[in-house]
């Protein structure tokens, strides 16, 4: 009796098993991506992981030295991360928008790149650690403003008057433009962040002076640092940033738009400057950690870039000493461990990935 019934259990389970079969393998016909997909990293629950894991972390501090982003909510926390193929997975609050800061100094050198070339870079601002804070006059003085990147304020400034069109109005749809074609969609600014940096960047005012002194900026430094402050007020999601970021990630073509913004001869260099100088002074040690070209804005989002793999961001206003996100740097540095986004891990032999 017992041994029938278990019979027939058997008999059941190997028709069940059977029919699963069946099923995938018509399906695998009709759909090879669903079963690629099976063995896929589970985006959504690594994402929300590192979301849950973090979202009480109470380090760092707002920026205060420009005083509208000491205003931010500090508690604002958002994870976002689209792949090549422009699936979006999130956490958090993705709809709270932070200005971009200095992330636009990654787009606006993407523009001078695209349109006058890498060597205009190279020769003018050069593409090199500085080792110094993110506004230091020292760096500009010990190499005459040669010898840094576009991703400190002095290169940032010196790539923001670079950029083509004449008027200041010109030059500015051009960066508009440049900046929504990344995120993919129409981006605004932050009026009080911009009137609130324009009424306090006196830094960067001598910064864009000097650079103009040892002649890197050709003329008009007022008009460039303006430009550039508002540049940097532009108000973000950690949606948008993600789009960013994985237009990087996609050879320079937005996932989700499918438009090729930048062309991809252009990325390699674009993503290396970022590596060399994403983080500041704490670029090495990120890098280190990480492996991941990545951007910080002294408004708490941070974006990071695995090619063909993922582009990754996180808004979050509380900053280290060097102004990084603190919730950034732990969220992408975990997400990205878990997809072994680290460009430098073998993928035939990645036996460090595995071991973490
Ligand atoms: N607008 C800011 C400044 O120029 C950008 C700095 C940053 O995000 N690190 O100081």
């Amino acid at each position: 009796m017992t041994a029938v019934t278990q019979h027939d259990r058997a008999g059941i389970r190997r028709v069940a098993t059977l029919g699963t079969l069946a099923t995938l393998t018509m399906l695998a016909a009709a759909s090879p991506r669903l079963v690629a997909a099976q063995s896929a990293p589970d985006y959504q629950r690594i994402v929300t992981a590192a979301y849950e894991k973090y979202k009480n972390l109470n380090e760092g501090k707002n920026a205060d030295y420009i005083p509208a982003l000491a205003k931010v909510n500090p508690n604002l926390f958002g994870i976002a991360l689209i792949t090549p193929d422009g699936q979006v997975y999130t956490a958090g609050d993705i709809t709270s928008e932070v200005s971009i800061q200095s992330v636009s100094k990654v787009f606006t050198m993407a523009r001078v790149i695209q349109d006058s070339g890498e060597t205009a870079i190279e020769k003018n601002t050069g593409v090199d650690a500085t080792g110094q804070a993110f506004n230091s006059i020292v760096a500009i003085e010990k190499d005459k403003g040669h010898e840094m990147n576009p991703l400190v304020n002095a290169g940032a400034i010196t790539t923001t008057s670079m950029i083509g069109g004449g008027s200041a109005d010109a030059v500015w749809s051009n960066i508009m433009n440049t900046l929504n074609e990344f995120a993919g969609r129409q981006l605004t600014v932050n009026q009080e962040v911009y009137k609130s940096e324009a009424a306090t960047n006196q830094r960067n005012q001598a910064i864009g002076a000097l650079m103009y002194a040892y002649g890197h900026i050709s003329a008009n430094w007022a008009q460039a640092v303006d430009l550039y402050t508002r540049q940097c007020s532009v108000n973000v999601n950690a949606k948008d940033l993600a789009a960013m970021a994985a237009t990087l990630a996609n050879g320079g073509m937005n996932p989700v738009t499918g438009r090729q913004v930048v062309d991809a001869r252009h990325v390699p260099g674009i993503l290396a400057v970022m590596a060399t100088a994403g983080l500041y002074d704490n670029s090495g040690e990120w890098l280190y950690a990480t492996g991941l070209p990545a951007k910080s804005g002294v408004g708490g989002g941070l974006i990071a870039v695995s090619p063909d793999r993922f582009g990754i961001a996180v808004v979050s206003p509380p900053l280290d000493s060097a102004g990084n996100s603190v919730r950034g740097q732990k969220a992408i540095t975990e997400i990205s461990t878990a997809l072994r986004g680290n460009p430098f891990i073998s993928q035939a032999h990645n036996t460090i990935a595995k071991k973490r």
